[in-house]
């Protein structure tokens, strides 16, 4: 019987993971040709402060795939980051927002950049010559890097934080609390801002240990002058929570989900 049930599990599982490969190789081909065809978008989602104003948004790529329609970014980045299509996207997903910051002076954009990106050694000399051909302020640019990339290299990746932090850049420390890392490299780094992760915040304000750990975190984001943002706030209950212990900035849908960046910039125009 054992073996009977070994063998039917061993035939339902090889045709899906042939399937997942073969979807995998296929995107794979396909998103090599995603940027020069133009079906890379541009969405933005909201970040609100304790006056209930949007003060600055998140760029966040979806791939407009014409059969398979628009594709989340959590199917395709990691595949991008494998193959090092992660440069010329994350590229576009830059020149792109940059562009948009000359044209909404009144609001601060966030950017995600994956560990490859950052590590090109390009970089830096890329955002640089990305500012100088837009004339965007650098000053309203913040990097959302993730603690994994600032363990691994330390020594590289604070060099080239302080180099941009030169121009003007801020960083900001994405999904915070989900990398297992010391807490000392915050105070080494140029940081400006945690993000508190949303799997924090998906069980607030109920869960006692979730708030005891965004506790924490807001006291050491205090301790260090940073500020903090908390992700996927969903309900006002978690709204209220996180006000109560003075975490003031919010991203989330229950404030607007991400949406094309016109639609949302254009609503945003005083
Ligand atoms: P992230 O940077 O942590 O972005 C937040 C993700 O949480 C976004 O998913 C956003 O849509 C989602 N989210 C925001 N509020 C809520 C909420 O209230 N509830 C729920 N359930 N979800 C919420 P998205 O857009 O699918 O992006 C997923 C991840 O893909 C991002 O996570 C980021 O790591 C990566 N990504 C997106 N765009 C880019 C990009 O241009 N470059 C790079 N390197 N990575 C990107
Ligand atoms: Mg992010
Ligand atoms: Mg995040
Ligand atoms: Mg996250």
């Amino acid at each position: 019987a054992a073996k009977e049930a070994g063998r039917s599990t061993w035939r339902r599982f090889v045709p899906s993971m042939q399937a997942r490969v073969e979807s995998r190789f296929e995107l794979e081909g396909e998103l090599r040709k995603a940027l020069d065809l133009q079906q890379l978008r541009l969405y933005l989602q909201p970040k609100t402060n304790r006056e209930g104003q949007v003060y600055g948004t998140e760029s966040l790529v979806r791939w407009e795939h014409p059969e398979k329609g628009l594709i989340p970014p959590d199917r395709f980045i990691p595949l991008a980051e494998d193959t090092g299509m992660i440069l010329p996207l994350g590229e576009w997903v830059l020149k792109e927002t940059l562009q948009l910051m000359t044209e909404y002076p009144q609001l601060s954009f966030a950017v995600n950049i994956s560990p490859r990106q950052f590590r090109n050694p390009d970089f830096v000399a890329r955002i640089k010559t990305l500012i100088q051909e837009t004339g965007a302020n650098p000053q309203r640019l913040t990097l959302e890097v993730t603690e994994g990339l600032l363990i691994t290299d330390f020594n590289q990746s604070s060099r080239r934080m302080l180099e941009l932090q030169q121009l003007g850049i801020s960083f900001s420390i994405d999904d915070f609390g989900t990398g297992y890392s010391s807490l000392s490299y915050l105070k080494k780094l140029p940081i400006n801002e945690l993000k508190i992760d949303r799997s924090f915040v998906k069980d607030l304000p109920e869960d006692s240990s979730d708030a005891l750990l965004v506790e924490t975190m807001m006291a050491v984001a205090k301790h260090l002058q940073l500020s903090v943002v908390a992700e996927g706030v969903e309900t006002q209950a978690q709204r209220d929570y996180l006000y109560s212990v003075d975490c003031n900035l919010h991203q989330g849908y229950f404030y607007g989900k991400p949406e094309p960046a016109r639609q949302l910039l254009e609503r945003l125009k005083p």
